[in-house]
């Protein structure tokens, strides 16, 4: 039943008309949105990208019978003129709601088959089905604004590096295994029978590689590929802005990035950022929020008050304390009066996170403390909890004794619940703050071996070299991550530039030298070639576009993103292969 779009040239897009344009003839093409049938009179709108508008068929037009036909998805060419809506029917949230237009032709261009979901109604439908139809999905206005403001976004961050003489180049997919901590894919070589390509788990070699050529300053929005145990809000391929800098300090990378954060939230509309970002220490992350990615939109912080119980008779509190453990307190303020129902969910919550006990403390109205450890620990120590955790008139203290990072974690995972309910997580508020001073190596008790914590390419911190051999957990790594609003959005680090610390960082890690040589010995060789100083970061573009559209999952910015489960439900892939395939591969399957 289509017709030719034959001669039609669009006059405008459906979010184009405004009253200036009443009387002008017009051309629209789009798809119907909604139909409403008022039996001599058919209003539909009709909806591209860039909006909506109003069409009206009136009896005296001979369309009706064509309006009749319409349905939700039907592309169609309005042929009209431009009129002012009647006053009981503008519709003041939308931005053509003042107009509409008297049909004079309707083309129907191509019809569809009933929708498995609505398009007009943001109606909550599963995602299996959205991701499914995700060309449908992606019609609806919320997917639509947000594969908009990912292309703005990657525009302004396209313009930034390139103002700033960065060179966008890009690195192979088809490449050797790059370790970043997860698994790789791989493809099997036909022209080598039995050899695999890796895709690269990030351009890191590469993009130091490109330091040693010269570039200087290297750029790549790049797709990456691991295959992680699937983590809810994981893709097993996904976006990073990539960068690299010959010469270039921390200092001057934490200023570049807090640049181009402030340009890209101007950018998008939501206002100017603080820079510079505040910076924290990997362990005192841990100890302050019980964490390495820390919310700071809440100022909540874990105290340690180990010494109000060293006197008391306390003797649990003040064991730990003896043998090396610790007693870390969050206050909450406000919470002072918090019922006891409310206190005891909070036991019963710390229970649910594998928590031995939680103990609470708090000045009760006449000025008396009140804990659920009174009668035991005696009011001199509660009170002296109380001062060490800073905590007022008003709040309460909640406190965790054992080892003091277990102690934090727990006390930082009660923090973010608390602050979540109590709206002190403000979604229009963003916070940055740069973790510095990561631990190099990180102990592996299963494979009884260390391993990179950020990956094996980063530098140690040149005052902890001396320790590489007798104390390899102590030395701190030249390692950064960037995080927003709780949000690990980036990490990077100053790389080892010369050949025998980078021998000697494998060895650390296990790698002897011939599995250095097998598997680096192209990158080990470079660096003997005049390497630069060179430091960089990846930014998970995914992730920060996330962020700007509000979206809690990542999926809601990719425009064909697979399940949690790895797969792409729509493609239905992963799939079967054709036999003949994979005897040219040289495989087989026993899938
Ligand atoms: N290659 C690192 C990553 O993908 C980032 C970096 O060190 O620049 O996480």
């Amino acid at each position: 039943m289509s017709e030719q779009l034959k001669d039609l040239v669009r006059t405008h897009t459906c979010g184009a008309i405004r009253e200036a344009d009443v009387g002008k003839p017009v051309v629209l093409l789009g798809w119907v949105h909604r139909v409403r049938d008022l039996g001599a009179l058919i209003f539909f709108d009709v909806r591209d990208r860039y909006g909506v508008t109003q069409v009206v068929a009136r009896d005296d037009s001979g369309l009706l019978a064509t309006a009749k036909r319409l349905r939700p998805e039907f592309v169609v060419a309005v042929i009209g003129s431009v009129e002012m809506r009647s006053e009981e029917t503008v519709n003041p949230k939308l931005a053509t709601g003042t107009v509409e237009i008297a049909a004079g032709d309707i083309r129907v261009l191509n019809e569809a088959v009933r929708p498995p979901f609505q398009i007009a109604e943001e109606t909550s439908v599963s995602e299996d089905l959205r991701l499914r139809y995700r060309y449908l999905d992606l019609r609806r206005p919320r997917m639509q604004q947000n594969i908009q403001l990912r292309h703005r976004a990657t525009n302004v961050i396209r313009r930034f590096f390139d103002t700033h003489d960065f060179l966008e180049i890009e690195t192979p997919v088809l490449t050797k295994s790059t370790p970043e901590g997860a698994r790789d894919y791989l493809v099997p070589s036909r022209v080598h029978a039995g050899q695999f390509f890796a895709l690269p788990q990030s351009p890191q070699i590469f993009k130091q590689l490109l330091m040693i050529a010269g570039m200087d300053r290297y750029f790549q929005i790049v797709r990456c590929f691991r295959d992680e145990d699937l983590r809810a809000d994981r893709q097993p391929e996904f976006t990073q802005v990539d960068v690299e800098v010959s010469f270039a300090s921390q200092d001057q990378i934490f200023e570049l990035i807090e640049r181009l954060m402030h340009e890209l939230f101007e950018a998008v509309g939501l206002g100017s950022i603080e820079i510079p970002f505040r910076r924290l220490a990997y362990s005192e992350a841990l100890a302050r929020y019980g964490s390495d990615k820390p919310d700071l939109r809440c100022d909540l912080a874990v105290e340690d008050i180990s010494k109000a119980f060293v006197d008391s008779n306390f003797k649990v509190f003040r064991q730990v304390v003896e043998t090396g453990g610790a007693i870390r307190a969050l206050p909450i303020s406000g919470g002072g009066t918090a019922s006891r129902r409310e206190l005891d969910d909070l036991v019963a919550r710390a229970g649910e996170l594998g928590a031995a006990g939680l103990v609470w403390a708090r000045y009760g109205p006449d000025g008396k403390v009140q804990s659920s450890v009174l009668k035991v620990a005696g009011e001199a120590a509660v009170r002296s909890a109380l001062e060490l955790a800073g905590a007022g008139k008003e709040d309460l203290i909640l406190i965790a004794a054992g080892d003091g990072v277990v102690a934090s974690k727990l006390l930082g995972q009660l923090r973010l619940e608390i602050a979540q309910k109590r709206g002190w997580l403000d979604p229009n508020q963003f916070v940055f703050t740069w973790v510095v001073d990561f631990p190099l190596l990180e102990w592996d008790e299963a494979g009884r071996r260390y391993t990179a914590m950020h990956h094996p390419f980063t530098s140690p911190v040149d005052a902890d070299l001396e320790r590489l051999s007798s104390e390899p957990g102590a030395v701190r790594a030249k390692a950064y991550d960037l995080v927003l609003n709780g949000s690990e959005i980036g990490g990077g680090s100053i790389r080892i530039h010369d050949q025998a610390t980078q021998r000697r960082m494998f060895e650390l890690l296990n790698i002897g030298p011939e599995e250095a040589k097998s598997r680096f010995g192209f990158f080990l060789d470079a660096l003997e070639h005049g390497t630069p100083p060179h430091g960089g970061i990846a930014l998970g573009l995914d992730r920060i576009i996330a962020l700007l559209a509000g979206e809690t999952s990542i999926r809601d910015v990719i425009a064909f993103p697979k399940t949690a489960t790895a797969v792409d439900l729509m493609a239905g892939a992963p799939a079967d292969v054709d036999p003949k395939q994979l005897r040219e591969l040289k495989l087989r399957s026993n899938g």
